[in-house]
């Protein structure tokens, strides 16, 4: 089972500190890999390409000795952008990457390139030096024109050199598993892990899942409103639920579970635990 585990660039000294101590402790779970993201959540510095505060955190982790490896944006990059961000991933020594469209101000809106595009530029740069992973939806971007549009998306990226499907998160099982039939169905071989991501805030996931159009069911959201100012209450039940969704998921055969972790590792932790990891 491949575990990996999902951190945001801390933008603070005590950020820093705190993803450190996080990934130390999760690191005793043996993940396969570390991600890094790039830019998420649509922050924009025209002097500063998103990735280069990826790259700083990469080195962090590497420096620490975990497997650290890169998510690469191509929002409106040039295929010189994307090649320095790949030559400095390189001389680091990442062997895999996370390749995405990226999110701009504005949920996305405006964007031109795809992230079918980069897969194709990282190929045509670095040939196989990296394993690409790209995202799927299992219950469909928000942009997509249809549901089947957006299988056909996830098959362009896979046959475009893409090795494997990270998911955005779900909490409905049944989503995630016609997500993958249609994959299949689809003729996408590679493997589709999910991205789970621990319930730990009741604002927080209500605000991300408006952003990526991720669904909180009915009970789920009534448990975290009833809880939310009891944050002890409220992440022993989202450990509980979330927990539950991963033993189905294996049990459903997925490859491997990946963790957004928010930078956190109570809870991402206490799952893994559950599952006996
Ligand atoms: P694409 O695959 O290019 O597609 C996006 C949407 O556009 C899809 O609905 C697709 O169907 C549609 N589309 C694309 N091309 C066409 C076409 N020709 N015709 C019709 N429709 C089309 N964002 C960040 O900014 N930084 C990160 O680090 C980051 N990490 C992520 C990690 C994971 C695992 C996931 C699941 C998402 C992550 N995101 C990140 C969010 C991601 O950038 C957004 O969801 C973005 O809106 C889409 O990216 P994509 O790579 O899926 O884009």
């Amino acid at each position: 089972m491949r575990l990996s585990f999902e951190y945001f660039p801390p933008r603070t000294a005590r950020g820093e500190t705190a993803l450190l101590e996080t990934a130390r402790r999760l690191e005793t779970f043996r993940p396969e890999f570390s991600s890094v993201t790039c830019g998420a959540g649509g922050s924009t510095d025209a002097e500063r390409p998103p990735w280069r505060s990826t790259l700083a955190t990469l080195r962090q982790l590497r420096a620490n000795r975990l497997n650290a490896v890169p998510h690469l944006t191509i929002r409106e990059d040039s295929e010189a952008g994307t090649k320095e961000a790949l030559d400095h991933y390189l001389a680091e020594g990442a062997s895999r990457l996370v390749a995405l469209r990226g999110d701009a101000p504005g949920a996305g809106a405006g964007l031109t390139q795809s992230a079918e595009t980069l897969v194709q530029r990282i190929r045509r740069h670095s040939a196989d030096a990296f394993e690409i992973e790209v995202a799927g939806y299992p219950e469909v971007h928000p942009q997509a024109a249809s549901p089947a549009a957006d299988i056909e998306n996830l098959k362009r990226k896979v046959d475009a050199g893409a090795d494997g499907v990270i998911t955005q998160y779900f909490y409905n099982l049944s989503a995630f598993l016609h997500f993958r039939d249609r994959a299949r169905r689809a003729g996408v071989e590679a493997p589709i892990t999910p991205g789970i991501m621990p319930l730990v805030s009741f604002s927080r996931i209500l605000r991300f899942s408006a952003a990526c159009g991720a669904d909180i069911p009915r009970w789920i959201r009534q448990h975290l409103e009833a809880l939310r100012n009891d944050q002890d209450a409220l992440v022993e039940f989202g450990v509980e639920v979330v927990s539950r969704l991963c033993a189905d998921l294996l049990a459903a055969g997925v490859p491997g579970l990946h963790f957004y972790t928010l930078n956190q590792w109570r809870a991402t932790a206490a799952i893994c635990r559950n599952l006996g990891l």
